[in-house]
């Protein structure tokens, strides 16, 4: 046996080695592994599989579609998922928001985002706007600028510059700051750091600020005061500069809404949609815009971009069963409804385990993060790998959760705990004893 096949059964690799057991099948909101043990997916994968696993009616709808064509490249056919798809996805959408482009994944869907918003700053003759400001800490993916890399100058020059070191501003992580202000005052704060930035690179130079309004695996479910909403988009509109909202993770229902935005009365220029949106059924992924920024764009010649997989029928037949899902089966209201139960639950593990510092989220995009002071919030000490740790001792225990120590200004570890939107409230009691379980073991090894 080669060294690979020693080390992780097998040719293939990812980050790292990769010591899990094989996956046999899921179920709702369990997964069995080939022993027979049973996981909680307590964080859909990555929070990806909202409606469950091996939902019957999905596949039916796309054994139904498999049955037909799996392919039709859509520069020679239209096809009816892909245009469904669009439709359903809109009637979710706040007014405005009506045209879709698809994709298959969060990292293209962030791209597309920024190269829409690039090109219809061309049209409006601001060929200077490249910057695209985003959040520290954050998350939108992990490409590294093919086009960059693309010898075919029609295709590369109306998008330089490309990507170089664009600009960040800090989050809202207020639970943090231990000043007198209000939160309203706080996220009034943290919103004229865009003001700031904005000014500080040259309004003519601005783009867009790209932010997840709901924070994913960067922030751990950071949800900012609603001042701080209000008035980044109130910056933006002042200064000219598209606001693009990445809900990769918060969409397609997961925080009780179908967009988070939609918590905050607040309506982005583009969303970023992916994750939840093929719900593990199908790699999926979609930007939607509004027409005013898109007609431009294909009146002056058409949107310079495209992936071969774009509207898959297969793909696009998968999201329309699992939209089709949200709506017939309540799943947005049951994840408001299950997200407050889950929420108060895990406030209640606090009085029991004063090393858990901070509970936060909303619907069932939930995380909590350790520490060694509440008071202070002051981190876990790194070499204890929290995060690691109480993640593998919940997993023997047949509960997945998933966990990021926040690195940068601020170090700290936060777990995710992202259940399917099916989930019951039996279920969060199966979660939460299980969590109590891996807690108490956690603290015994934290004062052994
Ligand atoms: N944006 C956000 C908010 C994400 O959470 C992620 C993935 O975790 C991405 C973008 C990238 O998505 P993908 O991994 O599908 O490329």
């Amino acid at each position: 046996m080669s060294r690979a096949e020693a080390d992780t059964g097998g040719h293939l690799f990812y980050q790292s080695r990769n010591p899990r057991p094989f996956l046999d099948r899921g179920e709702g909101i369990y997964l069995y592994d080939e022993s027979g043990k049973r996981y909680i997916d307590g964080c859909s994968g990555a929070m990806v599989s909202n409606i469950g696993h091996s939902n019957p009616r999905v596949l039916a709808k796309m054994k139904a579609q498999m049955d037909r064509a799996t392919f039709g490249y859509r520069l020679h056919f239209r096809t009816h998922p892909s245009e469904d798809l669009a439709a359903k996805t809109v009637s979710l959408c706040p007014e405005g928001l009506d045209r879709v482009f698809f994709v298959s994944g969060g990292s293209e869907a962030v791209e597309s985002a920024v190269k829409l918003a690039r090109q219809y700053a061309l049209t409006q003759g601001l060929g200077s706007r490249y910057k695209v400001i985003s959040r520290f800490p954050s998350y939108h993916g992990c490409t590294f600028g093919a086009l960059d890399l693309t010898g075919y100058d029609p295709l590369r020059e109306p998008f330089a510059p490309m990507m170089e070191g664009m600009p960040k501003i800090t989050a809202p992580m207020t639970y943090l700051d231990r000043d007198n202000l209000t939160e309203e005052a706080r996220g009034l704060k943290y919103a004229e750091l865009l003001r700031d930035r904005i000014e500080e690179e040259g309004p003519e130079n601005v783009l867009a600020f790209l932010m997840e309004p709901i924070g994913g695996a960067s922030t751990g479910a950071l949800v900012a005061p609603d001042s701080y909403y209000t008035r980044i988009r109130e910056i933006c509109d002042e200064y000219g500069v598209l606001l693009i909202f990445d809900e990769v993770m918060s969409g397609a229902g997961r925080t009780g809404k179908f967009l988070a935005s939609e918590h905050f009365g607040v309506v982005p220029d583009i969303v970023v949609l992916s994750k939840g949106f093929g719900a593990g059924y199908a790699p999926l992924g979609a930007i939607v815009a509004p027409s005013r920024l898109v007609e431009p764009v294909l009146d002056a010649g058409g949107f310079l971009h495209g992936f071969t997989y774009a509207g898959n029928p297969l793909a696009c037949a998968a999201g329309l069963a699992v939209l089709e899902e949200l709506e017939e089966q309540g799943l947005i209201e049951n994840a408001a409804r299950m997200g407050d139960l889950l929420k108060a639950k895990l406030t209640g593990l606090m009085d029991r385990y004063p090393f858990i510092g901070h509970v936060r989220g909303k619907g069932l995009l939930l995380a909590f993060e350790l520490v060694s002071d509440r008071e202070t919030m002051r981190p876990l000490p790194r070499e204890l790998n929290a995060y690691n740790r109480l993640v593998e001792i919940a997993y023997e225990l047949g509960l997945i959760i998933y966990s990021r120590r926040t690195r940068g200004g601020y170090e700290g570890d936060h777990f995710l705990v992202c259940p399917p939107l099916i989930v019951t409230e039996a279920q969060v009691d199966e979660i939460i004893g299980l969590l109590d379980t891996a807690l108490a073991r956690f603290a015994t090894e934290l004062s052994p």
